[in-house]
């Protein structure tokens, strides 16, 4: 497929990449980042997918944002089967297809019009062995076809990490891991989250904290934190639990005995 590229636009998404993750994308995949911005901007007119409209602060916010996760996780040339649990307008699924073609995505969500704007993405990219999946992560976590099913399971910004582990984990094969994109607020959730990793089967493998280059009005909101959690056992079948017990009733270390 051909792409004609915007050269400007091309030069920062090579020069961004390169400086803040080490990795340049080829003009085919620089093309389908400006078509996914392209595309994204367009129809956030008429759809309500992102509060970031403005291409550089896109690129880092969204792009290198999602591809940060090989900080802590290899991804180059493996066709891992990677599940984006609650991916919205397509983050981190998209932009970790498109660097990394061989992975195959399953993108999830319980909005079904977000699904129908990146099936269009999908077709228009040309992007292949990708998929979007229409349901809630409390339900589909219980179903055969998918629990334990996944080497990677990825979320960012769905929800804290506790309830996020419950809902997240299931979904992961052993062996496998659950990586989780958080700001810096993040560091508080972990601890909270100690007793749910280890309830849901996890072990927390690493956590790496980084400053995402941005410009100045957002100096104070730049920090982030990769949690990258490994599935030493399987989950115990009354997880996850229905009728929003996730976020009711969070599987948090009893904080009267911290
Ligand atoms: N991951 C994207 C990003 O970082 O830009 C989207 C974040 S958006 C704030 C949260 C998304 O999670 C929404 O699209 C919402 O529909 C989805 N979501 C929330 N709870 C969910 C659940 N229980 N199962 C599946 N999707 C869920």
């Amino acid at each position: 497929m051909e792409y004609i590229v915007d050269q400007d636009k091309s030069t920062y998404i090579k020069t961004q990449f390169e400086k803040s993750i080490g990795l340049i994308p080829d003009d085919i995949q620089v093309g389908q980042l400006i078509k996914f911005y392209d595309m994204t901007v367009e129809k956030n007119k008429v759809m309500n997918l992102t509060a970031i409209t403005e291409f550089e602060e896109f690129v880092m916010k969204h792009y290198v944002d999602s591809i940060a996760i090989i900080k802590v996780m290899d991804l180059k040339d493996k066709s891992y089967s990677l599940i984006d649990i609650g991916t919205g307008a397509g983050f981190p699924g998209i932009p970790l297809k498109i660097m990394f073609p061989k992975l195959n995505i399953t993108l999830f969500d319980s909005l079904q019009k977000r699904l129908v704007f990146l099936d269009e993405v999908i077709r228009e990219l040309g992007l292949k062995n990708i998929t979007t999946v229409h349901g809630r992560a409390e339900e589909f976590g219980r179903k055969l076809d998918y629990r334990e099913k996944y080497d990677i399971v990825v979320s960012r910004a769905v929800a804290e990490l506790t309830p996020l582990c419950e809902l997240s984990l299931p979904f992961c094969k052993v062996g496998g891991f659950f990586i989780s994109y958080k700001g810096m607020k993040g560091a508080e959730e972990l601890v909270d989250a100690e007793r749910a990793i280890k309830v849901l089967g996890g072990k927390l493998e690493e956590t790496l904290e980084f400053i995402l280059p941005v410009t100045e009005k957002d100096e104070n909101n730049s920090g982030r934190l990769l949690i990258k959690i490994g599935k030493i056992k399987p989950t115990d079948s009354k997880y996850p639990r229905g009728g929003g017990k996730p976020f009711k009733s969070p599987l948090y270390i009893d904080k009267s005995s911290k």
